[in-house]
């Protein structure tokens, strides 16, 4: 396996802020938060929520709670036939690094030291022909399978929940994480599901190409699990979702293996590969990838505007997506998230940015994150074209420093998670899209049912939202919510503003996700979307590749 850091309860990486000591104590809330947040947006905080920071550190490592391991010791030996001993694993720490994802619940009840959902045994193939084989022999023996690419599913895609409480094994994919081809004349390169962003990136630039794909997950999640659950990047708008850049891919299921997409294209009947794509381990596991790639962007640019409101910027960018001129990366603040990021931001140049927005009469601004990439003369014609059309819309050009900036710490934010965890905080997100006409019901919805739900005893949520991959009918809008945790309830707290904001959006004409996927969290929604016979269909196709129910039965398919 590759290098293992220290195994930490904390929500993102090793090299994030880490205020846990062994014995699971933590600094006080104040000495963790001053590192994290500046004074004035820690002020903010306490005011806009009614939050008064408080310790709530997460237990010990050594205190989470693992029940012993339920895989009888003949499964176990037949796995260890078809794969070695090294790669059937049942210790402690190995099950424990697979329980669960990232979402905000997967972090409450690991920080209480509950770990019911981590697999039985991790079990780490090395080949289309092992998974294969691997998947045959779990079907005989009744044993469930969820694959685990990086584990930061946001939506309890990692649950391993099974109706018939069967054994479980996570099936770890990092053995298959490298460049197994590349055709540069075709842009196209073949690479391991296990493989994550930055390792492709390295590969790629070497030959003077990219593949873009930058969630902002990026540093841990893996190709395969982009495909799972189709995912979205901050380029998506320029660069397409990672969806649009898959040309094919070989899914290996209990009923032996697909190979489906065939680049550059084929009318031959309907695109088994959109099958494989948001499957989420349900058909089988995804053991290879063609993804399309492209040259290294000669130039970019990057750069923030302002609008006086959200309804401005929001036409605006419908004007960008009618005449085609949306730029590559897109993201449009409301006035919540506005505000928050300015008070992020410290130094003298964020203090003079709100003065003269203050003095523009743009004081409650909605900011505008864009992005171009490509060829100079793309660029340079791209932005001189929408530039005009956003002047014409009353916005303000703030500058390179203010996109250079966001590009800067694109990829922090997580980070700074766990420190609000420890200090008595709820935080998390939840997305949509919808199109143009109904995105503006959809954002009053969401944010009226949130309200609604966490408001109580004078503490009130502060939930702030963006737009970040336009289209030509519509965007996705992205909402960041954080209030003061209920610290008796807190798993019902988030479980009664999720359901209240899911029914509000998808009342209100949004999709039930964007690029989260639906997991464990969402599935008891998917009929709303898809109708009857879309859940019928998706329960045939699963029949026919994995007709004992072995591959990830807690996750998209309604119970
Ligand atoms: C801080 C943070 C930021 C995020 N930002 C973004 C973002 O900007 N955009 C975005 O789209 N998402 C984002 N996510 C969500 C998450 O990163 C994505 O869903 C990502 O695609 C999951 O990839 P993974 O490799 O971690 O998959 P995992 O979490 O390991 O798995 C996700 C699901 O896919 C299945 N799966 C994984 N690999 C395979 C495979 N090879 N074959 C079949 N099924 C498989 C799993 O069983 C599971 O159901 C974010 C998450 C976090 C924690």
């Amino acid at each position: 396996m590759p290098d293992q850091p220290e195994l930490t309860i904390q929500g993102w990486g090793p090299t994030g802020p880490d205020h846990t000591t062994d014995d699971g104590t933590a600094d006080s809330p104040e000495a963790a938060l001053d590192g994290a947040l500046p004074k004035s947006a820690r002020r903010y905080l306490s005011r806009e929520l009614g939050w008064t920071p408080r310790a709530t550190p997460p237990v010990a490592v050594a205190d989470i709670r693992l029940a012993p391991s339920r895989l009888p010791e003949t499964a176990r030996g037949r796995l260890v036939e078809l794969l070695g001993e090294e790669n059937v694993r049942t210790d402690r720490e190995s099950r424990l690094r697979r329980a669960g994802g990232k979402s905000y619940l997967d972090l409450l009840r690991r920080r209480e030291g509950d770990a019911s959902d981590a697999p039985d045994a991790v079990v780490l193939p090395g080949s289309t022909d092992e998974t294969a084989t691997l998947l045959a022999a779990c079907s005989e023996l009744d044993v469930v399978v969820v694959p685990f690419g990086g584990g930061t599913s946001v939506v309890g895609g990692l649950a391993g929940v099974d109706p018939d409480d069967r054994p479980s094994v996570a099936l770890d994919l990092s053995r298959m994480s490298s460049v197994q081809a590349l055709d540069v004349p075709s842009s196209l390169v073949t690479v391991g599901p296990g493989m994550r962003g930055p390792a492709l990136e390295d590969a790629l630039a070497r030959e003077g190409l990219t593949f873009g794909h930058l969630p902002q997950s990026w540093e841990f999640a893996t190709v395969g699990g982009y495909a799972a659950t189709r995912s979205a990047g901050q380029n998506s708008t320029g660069v397409g979702r990672f969806d649009e850049l898959v040309a094919g891919l070989t899914l290996a299921t209990p009923s032996g293996v697909l190979e489906v997409g065939h680049p550059p294209a084929s009318a031959a009947g309907p695109d088994l590969l959109g099958l494989a794509l948001g499957s989420e381990g349900t058909l089988g596991v995804i053991t290879e990838l063609k993804l399309r790639v492209r040259p290294k962007p000669r130039t970019s640019s990057y750069e923030g505007w302002s609008f006086r409101s959200w309804a401005a910027g929001l036409a605006a960018l419908q004007l960008l997506a009618r005449h085609d001129l949306l730029p590559d990366i897109v993201r449009l603040s409301d006035a919540d998230e506005s505000r928050a990021n300015l008070l992020m931001a410290s130094g003298a140049g964020a203090r003079t940015l709100r003065a003269t927005l203050r003095a523009r009469g743009h004081g409650e601004a909605s900011l505008l994150i864009l992005g171009w990439e490509g060829l100079p003369s793309m660029v340079r014609a791209r932005r001189k074209a929408a530039s005009s059309l956003l002047k014409g819309s009353g916005a303000i050009r703030l500058g390179h420093k203010v996109g250079e900036s966001w590009k800067k710490h694109r990829f922090q934010a997580p980070y700074l998670r766990d420190t609000l965890l420890s200090a008595g905080l709820l935080v998390e997100t939840l997305e949509t899209a919808a199109t143009w006409t109904a995105l503006p019901t959809v954002y009053d919805a969401v944010r009226r049912a949130l309200r609604d739900s966490l408001t109580r005893e004078g503490r009130r949520p502060l939930i702030m939202s963006h737009v970040s991959h336009g289209y030509p009918t519509g965007a996705s809008l992205y909402v960041t919510v954080l209030a003061d945790r209920d610290d008796a309830l807190p798993i019902q707290q988030w479980l009664t503003a999720k359901r209240a904001a899911t029914d509000a959006l998808l009342a209100a004409g949004g999709t039930l996700t964007h690029h989260h996927a639906v997991g464990a969290d969402h599935r008891p929604w998917l009929e709303r979307e898809v109708g009857p016979l879309g859940v019928e269909v998706l329960r045939a196709v699963k029949q026919r590749l994995d007709p004992q129910g072995i591959c990830n039965p807690g996750v998209l398919l309604p119970e």
